[in-house]
């Protein structure tokens, strides 16, 4: 050998560019697994589950919008009934009242009818409860939301049907008012007969129209339902970093309802197609029957594995949660107890990596220079997509309002493609002041205090970097002839960690909530550093056109895919812009606004807005916030009547009983109780008490769901102060009609709110 060797030629592409094409196949077929499969025809066989059978009955629950209270919500049940009847079920129509979400000065309440069936075990163990919602939203026929999961009910009692009985005994619960207040599992909760010694849950939701199905909800300690899923689904999809995400989140479904009250299960919903959510836009025909598959068959699978299984310990919280994460077709899964372990492991192995880097040549100043330097990307790149949208929504203005896109696939890639740039840029940059051993283990560094952190705070996601750091640690440890080799191996461990992680959260937060995305993404591009730094010419030769050329090129995809993107999605006919329109009448005053809680009005709700103010009266969903509004006509719609039917005084309390009725067809009042200078101890309202925590203020905002045609009875205690004042505003759905109301031209719709269309009236009575 020579002792002294000429400087290293610039090094080949070919070998690096063939590790990333391995790598973006790899990330491609991990995201492609998590989708759905075909959908089985009508006439798969019977003891299984099709799609298409099931789709008759989303047809069939989806034909026409069927809010709580309404005509049409009661033919829905009455068909459910008279279906789960045909099935062989006992069933049974649960009226209640139920409560849900109150806080001081405040509570919701809704009438509901729950639809209960149950098909007795053989020799049961504890009850397996089977979860959809009966009720849509106001503004569209919910054929996603949630029709689909109740047809994969419907779909799934009759496969098990067709085979040997259950051991469990499995009690299909069809809640009613979830879109409302979460009001039917609450009163089924409550007061149904079946519910007070618990079971499993398994609850079927949806925020959007297609994609994979997403166990992303779970009840404490779920190492043992974890297990049983893992073991019995066909699809699974489900990531313990989803159940700490929605554990910090302040979102509800009917699951939150059930687990508060000491039910243990899982939560599912498909969230892709985010567009058509809550608005009249969410029909059957946009339903992605691959997804009610999935539904479908995974339901299947779990109720009959949950159906046999000893329930005993599985029906109440475990100690212990699992850390679980798609991977590939399967579902990777360990104990919850392994996650320090894992996460000090990596600490510790990028410790004795930075040891390692310095005995090759690399000093300890600048693996510390290297982990400063990976905070900036990770920064930097979430930052980098909050413009993009920015960009967008300047571009588009119709985006102000939605979540995400009607077709935001190639805007989705755009957001990856820019944090490659970002992070390409960024290693370009600093890979010949700090070196690409400093940078490697520096960001691995990074990775490993992430483990750490998310140990404390979230164990369930520490896996996302414990794991890459792990991997990227042992390829850093390998001798410098296999650095491209263990770069591939530990990319190839981050891809199948990071890629479904990305894939998932970029439509649970939407285009308009990109940053957290883009920040996994970047997570997994610190993680490919190795092989990145192949692309580049060694530090140690002097010249640098590929420092620009490789971030360039990812430049140039961002920009290319954005052209791409928004030519691909424009609103039009099919994929309507939002628009969210209030009518409010204070019926004594004579006061008529139009008001909108578009951010920025779009040009259909702009022709009744001039500006942005608090309205003089609290209106539901309006109330305490400035809202873009505008005067409108006064409409002759009545008013809800008050009646006093009772008002004593005794012990310095005094009891007003009050009879609401309103004079027209709606789907909600408000009673707005207010005392001059006393508070509110206590209200019932037709029959049901309203939860304590509501009381101690002077004033009571009680909104009720489906009042009853003959009007709503309620009973108010109040402590002191002195005159009462009722102030009562009702709700009813449509704007047609109304004075100076022009209908939406095609290309705009209602937007996705519960508020959409409504219509609200409020009167004061004095109660002296
Ligand atoms: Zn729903």
């Amino acid at each position: 050998m020579p002792a002294s060797r000429p400087p290293a030629p610039a090094r080949g592409l070919l070998a690096p560019l063939a590790a990333l094409v391995l790598l973006a196949g790899l990330a491609v077929g991990s995201v492609l697994a998590l989708q759905p499969p075909a959908p089985a025809p009508a006439d798969a066989p019977a003891t299984s589950f099709s799609a298409e059978r099931a789709f008759a009955h989303v047809e069939d629950v989806a034909a026409e919008t069927h809010v709580t209270g309404s005509e049409a919500h009661a033919r829905v049940v009455d068909r459910l009934v008279a279906g789960l009847t045909g099935l062989g079920l006992d069933t049974r129509v649960q009226n209640a009242v139920g409560t849900w979400q109150s806080s001081p000065g405040g509570a919701e309440m809704a009438r509901v009818r729950n639809v209960v069936a149950v098909l007795p075990g053989t020799e049961s163990t504890g009850r397996l409860f089977l979860v959809a919602h009966t009720d849509s939203v106001e503004t569209g026929p919910g054929a996603s939301d949630d029709a689909a999961g109740v047809a994969t009910l419907l779909e799934t009692v009759r496969a098990l049907r067709e085979g040997e009985p259950l051991r469990n005994e499995v009690v299909v619960v069809l809640t009613d008012a979830e879109e409302a207040c979460l009001c039917g599992a609450e009163a089924f909760a409550a007061s149904h007969p079946l519910a007070p010694q618990g079971g499993v849950v398994l609850n079927l939701e949806a925020r959007g129209t297609a994609g994979p199905p997403i166990t992303f909800e779970t009840s404490r300690g779920n190492a043992g339902l974890a297990e049983r899923y893992a073991a019995a689904v066909p699809h699974p999809v489900a990531t313990s970093f989803a159940v700490e995400v929605y554990r910090a989140l302040p979102n509800d479904t009917d699951f939150s309802v059930l687990l508060a009250r000491g039910f243990t299960g899982l939560n599912t919903a498909f969230i892709d197609g985010n567009a058509a959510y809550h608005t009249p836009q969410d029909t059957p025909s946009r339903l992605d029957r691959g997804t009610l598959q999935a539904l479908g068959d995974n339901t299947l699978a779990l109720t009959r594995e949950l159906g046999e299984a000893d329930l005993t310990d599985l029906a109440r919280p475990g100690d212990a949660d699992a850390t679980y994460f798609p991977v590939l077709s399967g579902l990777a899964r360990y104990p919850g107890w392994l996650v320090w372990p894992l996460a000090g492991a990596a600490v510790l192995g990028v410790a004795l990596l930075a040891v390692v880097d310095r005995r090759r040549g690399s000093p300890l100043s600048r693996t510390l220079l290297g982990i400063l330097a990976a905070v900036v990307p990770l920064v930097l790149a979430p930052l980098a997509v909050v413009g993009l949208w920015r960009l967008l929504v300047l571009v588009r203005p119709g985006y102000a309002g939605v979540l995400d896109p009607w077709r935001p696939g190639f805007l989705r890639l755009a957001a990856v493609a820019v944090v490659l740039a970002v992070v390409l840029a960024w290693h370009a940059l600093l890979r010949r002041r700090v070196g690409p051993a400093g940078l490697r283990t520096g960001a691995l560094a990074l990775l490993a205090v992430l483990a750490v952190v998310l140990a404390a705070l979230a164990p369930g996601g520490s896996y996302l970097a414990a794991l890459p750091a792990l991997a990227g640690v042992l390829a850093g440890l390998l001798p410098e002839r296999l650095r491209l080799a263990g770069g591939l191996v530990a990319g190839a461990v981050a891809v199948v960690v990071l890629a479904p992680t990305v894939a998932l959260f970029l439509p649970a937060l939407g285009l308009a909530g990109g940053a957290a995305p883009a920040a996994v993404a970047t997570l997994l591009g610190l993680a490919l550093l190795p092989v990145v730094e192949e692309l580049f010419t060694p530090p140690s030769v002097p010249g640098g056109r590929r420092s620009v050329a490789v971030p360039a090129v990812a430049g140039a995809l961002a920009v290319a895919l954005t052209a791409v993107g928004l030519a691909v999605d424009r609103f039009d006919q099919q994929h309507p812009v939002p628009s969210q329109l209030v009518y409010a009448l204070e019926a004594d005053t004579g006061e008529a606004w139009w008001a909108s809680t578009e951010a920025d009005p779009g040009e259909y709700t702009a022709r009744y807005v001039d500006g942005r103010r608090e309205l003089p009266h609290d209106y539901p969903y309006l109330a305490g916030r400035p809202v873009a509004a505008g005067p409108a006509e006064v409409a002759g719609l009545p008013a809800s009547t008050v009646q006093v039917l009772d008002d004593r005084t005794a012990e310095g309390r005094r009891t007003v009983t009050v009879r609401v009725t309103p004079q027209r067809d709606v789907r909600l009042v408000v009673l707005d109780l207010r005392t001059d200078g006393g508070s509110v101890v206590g209200a019932r309202v037709e029959a049901r008490d309203v939860p304590d925590d509501a009381f101690g203020e002077d004033r009571l905002w009680l909104t009720f769901h489906a009042p009853p045609r003959q009007g709503v009875e309620a009973t108010f205690t109040v402590e002191g102060g002195g005159p009462l004042t009722l102030r009562v505003v009702d709700g009813s759905d449509g704007l047609s009609g109304l004075p100076g109301f022009e209908p939406r031209p095609a290309g705009v719709d209602a937007a996705g709110t519960h508020s959409s269309d409504l219509v609200v009236v409020g009167a004061t009575t004095d109660l002296g």
